[in-house]
């Protein structure tokens, strides 16, 4: 029987019942393990507050001009991240190089096919070379491409392309205090009325699986077949932005009582077969560092995506990776589907928020699939978002535990207009975890480390841009404490 008191070993990842993962618990364990054990280490880089001052000083108060290996805890994204898995590198080791027709693409095109279902397959380096490829050869100025929410480098190809991507979450996508269960879900109403008025110039429509810049919020299976069913309705294309379709069926299965006996896998193939074809960064949900593919089930654009593709990718049997990459990411798609590792990676970001959470750290709820949201601006009342309230706590979980996280407010979306400041809608700090690369005994540490930080966060202090330069601000300001 289960003990009232959970125990924290080290090591492990604990949830604190009732969770939903507990329905699915097969045997008497309540704590969900890393189903991995470690056959190859990195260092990790233990530096002191006093040794952090003056290298975040030279950064300029930017955590992407630090160099890597003096960040202990690398939670600045997930993609490209992962650790991938022994059989994941003996694969590679046996991949044919072969410039036309090599094995590992056909090996890679079987599971690609398997998974989705989807005949034609197109791989590309990474996400955004896929959605180069659709925008260039789909959309054409004033045209609109509807999604629950479209991804940063979705946003810019679309409109690099002349045309306009409309987002439709539903409204508790946009309340990060919403516990909704699927904040992905797109307005089916909107989406209808949408495509009524548009459907002229839409050259396909979209969904984005998890909802990355919703914070990672899965799309339940019943909305994903309305939307479908409303594309199909209005006679367009269904395109998925698959990059974390795992992580998205495996919250189906928690979540959506009617498929609590499915397979991740079924349900996984069943998503893929309502769209007429998919696009994914395999730095996210296919294990790999690098890597890419965009699936087609009829061949209307092949041509002219192959013909894009040899011009600034590569020849379609490896489109810009080496073949070693098409066979990582072929084991990889397989591993991820694996509802014991899924388990493992819903209950980190899980574990990260409701830790949060318990010593004062407000967070955007309910915790995504690989990453959590510090609402800084609840965090921080104190500090105005002029002054960047993001950007202090970005720069304080660096100096006081070497954690290197990403601002999402003020710092990369405020706007200067006539002297006066236009702040973001929220003042958001992220942390995203890297796929199996660190274990319970870390996240214990941080969250320590961030009690201590919760005691003392009256003395945090605004910042002060000292360059913002004409594009992208968040890549290279620079700051300095007020
Ligand atoms: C990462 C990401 C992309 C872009 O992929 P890259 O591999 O970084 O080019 C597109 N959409 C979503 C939802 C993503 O998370």
């Amino acid at each position: 029987m289960h003990r009232a008191t959970i125990v924290v070993a080290s090591n492990s990842i604990v949830l604190t019942p009732p969770t939903e993962q507990l329905k699915l618990v097969m045997d008497q364990h309540r704590t969900i393990i890393e189903p991995f054990k470690i056959k190859s280490v990195e260092p990790l880089t233990i530096m002191s507050r006093a040794e952090r001052a003056p290298l975040l000083h030279k950064a300029g108060y930017n955590l992407f001009a630090l160099s890597a290996e003096h960040v202990t805890f690398d939670f600045l994204t997930d993609s490209g991240t992962t650790a991938m898995s022994a059989n994941q590198w003996a694969a590679m080791m046996v991949a044919d190089e072969s410039y036309a027709g090599s094995r590992s693409f056909a090996k890679f095109e079987r599971v690609v096919r398997a998974l989705t279902g989807h005949q034609f397959v197109i791989p590309t380096h990474q996400g955004r070379a896929a959605e180069r490829l659709l925008c260039e050869a789909l959309v054409k100025p004033g045209m609109k491409v509807p999604s629950n929410n479209h991804f940063d480098t979705t946003r810019a190809n679309i409109e690099f392309a002349g045309g306009e991507a409309v987002d439709l979450v539903i409204a508790e996508g946009r309340d990060p205090t919403s516990q909704h269960p699927f904040k992905g879900n797109i307005d089916l109403a909107g989406l209808d009325a949408f495509l009524a008025a548009n459907r002229e110039v839409v050259p396909f429509g979209m969904m984005t699986l998890t909802n990355n810049t919703g914070g990672g919020q899965p799309a339940s299976l019943e909305n994903i077949r309305a939307v479908a069913a409303l594309y199909k309705k209005h006679r367009v294309a269904f395109i998925i932005d698959a990059c974390r379709f795992a992580e998205n069926a495996y919250f189906i299965k928690l979540r959506e009582d009617s498929q609590r006996d499915r397979s991740v896998r079924e349900i996984a193939q069943e998503v893929f077969s309502l769209a007429d074809g998919c696009y994914m960064s395999a730095k996210k949900d296919a294990l790999v560092n690098i890597g890419g593919f965009i699936a087609l089930h009829n061949k209307e654009w092949i041509e002219s995506l192959r013909a894009l593709l040899i011009l600034t990718e590569g020849f379609p049997t490896y489109g810009g990776l080496a073949a070693r990459d098409l066979e990582a990411m072929a084991v990889g798609l397989e591993e991820v589907l694996d509802e014991q590792y899924l388990s493992y990676r819903l209950a980190v970001s899980r574990y990260m928020a409701e830790g949060c959470n318990r010593i004062g750290i407000p967070t955007v709820q309910p915790a995504g699939g690989h990453a959590v949201y510090i609402d800084a601006k609840r965090f921080l009342p104190h500090i105005p978002p002029h002054e960047f309230p993001g950007q202090s706590l970005v720069c304080e979980l660096y100096l006081a535990e070497g954690i290197r996280s990403c601002e999402i407010g003020s710092a990369m979306f405020g706007k200067f207009a006539a002297g006066s400041f236009v702040p973001a809608q929220m003042e958001l700090v992220r942390l995203a975890f890297p796929r199996r690369v660190y274990t319970q005994s870390h996240f214990d540490y941080i969250l320590e480390g961030l009690a201590e930080l919760v005691a003392r966060k009256g003395s945090l202090r605004g910042m002060r841009l000292t360059y913002d330069p004409p594009l992208l601000r968040h890549f290279t300001a620079t700051f300095e404490p007020l």
